[in-house]
């Protein structure tokens, strides 16, 4: 018997069930006599989210629970470099610990499967590896500091319409392929925790399935560690107990009512069930404890919050997360020399996301603003005026104050669904635009911040259409009609349509990135950075040229059938050529690269990458394995990045997950997903 299973051997009943269910909305209950603290857990992927009493979801509105805001994951993956998420991790994973968590609910991993489901800005990408890669650095980041990640949602969690009760059909292969892989690396790469999804899969629910998590997490993946349901996402005690779930935890204040806790001693007291389901599943969280060194007064690492040095971090993450998707004419960089008057049009310029989104909203210590970043980088000379340029509705009600409270209740639920704005009229709209066009037409540089806001990018809903709300469209029609020099940046989660596209010359993308997202957008726009940002995912032109959307299998409330199989983004795009507006994998620079000299060398593969400009930039290379008449016609099997100056080259060698086939296959290298420079047959 081992120190743990000594310890487990002196506990009650009551003890045991009270450290596998939630005894607040953030905590399991400790055993103070055996010297055992409760469990403590906090949101999320984009900083350690504020503190909630044990049985409220209104924030105890503290003075000291503000933190760093880092990137969401899309934005960490448009940087297509481990160490960026790497480097995230490490610092969200201090800061969970200095203040005082023991794990921290995310990365969030889960696949793109279409551009509406509100929670794709958590998410890394619709490529498997990338997800993959950039979840399992985040994870060794974060580890790094006596903190468990906690990867979400396992498994298919692709939309968020009916989360709770939605069945996610999908077969072997496609979730092997496709669903899977993020899971199984964050497991190889030791994560401590996973958080089962709410929604069903293959007709059980995925936080008790136990097919899921008894079969391929524990048996074929060999995952030791602690599984913890989503909030509310257990149904039954049965099926609690004899999954290999751990921890139930829930949105509801009255935690003896969640069914590992009265519920299951009733089952056990009449022995129904055994009670050393629930010796399994402490001693496991004993052992996280003891991986954590919270037990024995062990040294434990302090972790440290709001240091300097998480925000230079943050900085440097959000400086390669940028995307220029677009650069006619080299319109951009602007010139800082010739700004002497900057007309700035769009409501995000000014509009602060940190504390929306739902789980992973964040009490930033500051946010800086595009129009902040721009002010401070252009200094006083000049003379900057902003105009909105479009109306945002304000909200009849604040109800989304407390909405976790009742995201389980389906009443409420829809009202979330169904937010009610106040009008606006026509003649608001109007006076909004002449005032973005009188302003724009004084100025010698234009530049517009648009997109989307965490009203779109929300945990709970997912976005009606693909479209730029505000009438933001025909905002950009008539400013490049009158501005044709107008450089056009979008800040979202996720893509939208684009009718205006032709019009514009320069366009620029970030996701939400953190608190110093404006600096590193506004340093893109006048070149004190160079953008080197790509695309994780696919900007398509519309809606039903995504598989899911067309074959009418998303946002469905009762089952969902993922019929496209594992032809979800570029893997369907690419193949049947559809006609995008940008591919996956494409971002521009400021500089030129050229990539060449593909090399096979037993399990190496090495290339020759060179920047052919001007400037200094860094290189994202992309490898692709294609094969002729297949479906899906190629899939990315490797990335990598380098900084290199102006004239320099380097050979850079790629890592592979797996060997390459034998035959009959293709390589790609290339810059974007179509943007393929030079190729080998694999004989
Ligand atoms: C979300 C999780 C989150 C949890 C706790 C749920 O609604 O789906 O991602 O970690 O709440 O806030």
């Amino acid at each position: 018997m081992n120190h743990l299973e000594a310890l487990l051997a002196q506990m009650t009943l009551d003890e045991k069930l009270g450290m596998i269910h939630g005894a607040g909305l953030f905590r399991t209950e400790g055993v103070a006599r055996l010297g055992i603290p409760p469990l403590r857990m906090s949101d999320g992927p984009m900083g350690v989210r504020q503190e909630f009493p044990d049985g409220s979801w209104i924030p105890r509105g503290l003075n000291n629970d503000a933190v760093t805001y880092l990137p969401c994951g899309a934005a960490l993956s448009s940087s297509w470099d481990e160490t960026v998420s790497e480097a995230y991790g490490d610092v969200l994973g201090d800061e969970a610990r200095g203040r005082g968590k023991d794990v921290i609910l995310g990365p969030s991993l889960n696949i793109k499967r279409s551009p509406l489901c509100g929670r794709n800005f958590e998410y890394m990408s619709e490529d498997p590896l990338i997800a993959a890669r950039m979840g399992a650095a985040a994870v060794r980041g974060i580890q790094r500091h006596d903190v468990a990640a906690c990867p979400k949602h396992f498994a298919l969690n692709a939309q968020e319409t009916n989360r709770l009760h939605v069945d996610m059909v999908a077969d072997e292969e496609t979730l092997q392929a496709l669903y899977y892989p993020a899971f199984r690396a964050v497991v190889e790469a030791g994560a401590h925790t996973i958080m089962g999804a709410y929604n069903k899969l293959n007709g059980e629910h995925c936080c008790t399935g136990r097919h899921l998590l008894n079969e391929v997490l524990r048996k074929e993946w060999g995952f030791d560690g602690v599984v913890i349901s989503d909030w509310g996402g257990v149904h039954d005690t049965v099926d609690a107990a004899e999954s290999s779930l751990d921890i139930e935890m829930d949105v509801k204040y009255d935690f003896a009512a969640q069914h590992m806790a009265d519920k299951l001693k009733a089952k056990i007291q009449s022995g129904e069930l055994s009670e050393t389901l629930v010796d399994q599943k402490v001693l496991r969280i004993l052992r996280l404890m003891d991986k954590l060194h919270m037990l024995n007064g062990q040294a434990r690492d302090p972790g440290a919050y709001n240091t300097p040095e998480h925000r230079a971090k943050a900085l440097e993450m959000a400086r390669k997360t940028v995307i220029l998707l677009k650069n006619d004419g080299g319109l951009l960089p602007l010139s800082p020399k010739r700004a002497r008057k900057v007309a700035v049009i769009g409501a995000n310029a000014v509009t602060k996301h940190s504390l929306g989104g739902g789980s992973a909203e964040i009490n930033a210590l500051y946010e800086m603003t595009p129009l902040m970043g721009l002010h401070m980088l252009l200094g006083g000379n000049c003379e900057i005026r902003y105009a909105p340029g479009y109306v945002v509705p304000k909200k009849r009600t604040d109800r989304e104050k407390s909405w976790q409270e009742s995201s389980t209740k389906e009443q409420d639920r829809q009202c979330r669904a169904n937010l009610n704005w106040v009008d606006v009229t026509e003649a608001e709209r109007e006076a909004a635009l002449q005032e973005a066009l009188c302003i724009a037409s004084q100025a010698d540089q234009v530049i517009f911040v648009g997109g989307l806001n965490h009203d779109f990018d929300v945990e709970g809903k997912d976005r009606a259409d693909m479209r730029l709300p505000y009438h933001q469209d025909e905002v950009l029609d008539a400013l490049l009609a009158q501005r044709p020099d107008t450089v056009v940046a979008l800040m979202a989660g996720s893509p939208v349509e684009m009718p205006w596209l032709e019009k514009c010359r320069a366009l620029l993308w970030s996701y939400y990135n953190g608190m110093e997202g404006g600096t590193a957008l506004a340093e893109a726009i006048y070149g004190v950075i160079n953008p080197s940002g790509h695309l994780a995912e696919t900007f398509i032109r519309e809606l039903n040229q995504c598989p899911a959307n067309a074959l009418g299998e998303f946002g469905r409330t009762d089952t969902v059938r993922c019929r496209e199989g594992v032809m979800v983004g570029y893997r369907q795009y690419d193949t049947e050529g559809t006609p995008v507006n940008f591919p996956f994998g494409h971002g521009l620079s400021y500089t030129t690269f050229e990539a060449d000299g593909l090399r096979l060398n037993g399990s190496e593969v090495t290339c020759r990458v060179r920047n052919t400009g001007t400037r200094a930039g860094r290189v994202v290379v992309q490898l692709y394995l294609a094969r002729d008449r297949a479906r899906p016609a190629h899939e990315l099997i490797a990335f990598a990045s380098a900084e290199l100056e102006a004239g320099e080259s380097q050979t850079i060698a790629f890592r592979l997950d797996r060997p390459l086939p034998k035959d009959g296959c293709r390589l790609e290298l290339g810059f974007s997903s179509r943007d393929i420079r030079e190729t080998m047959d694999i004989a």
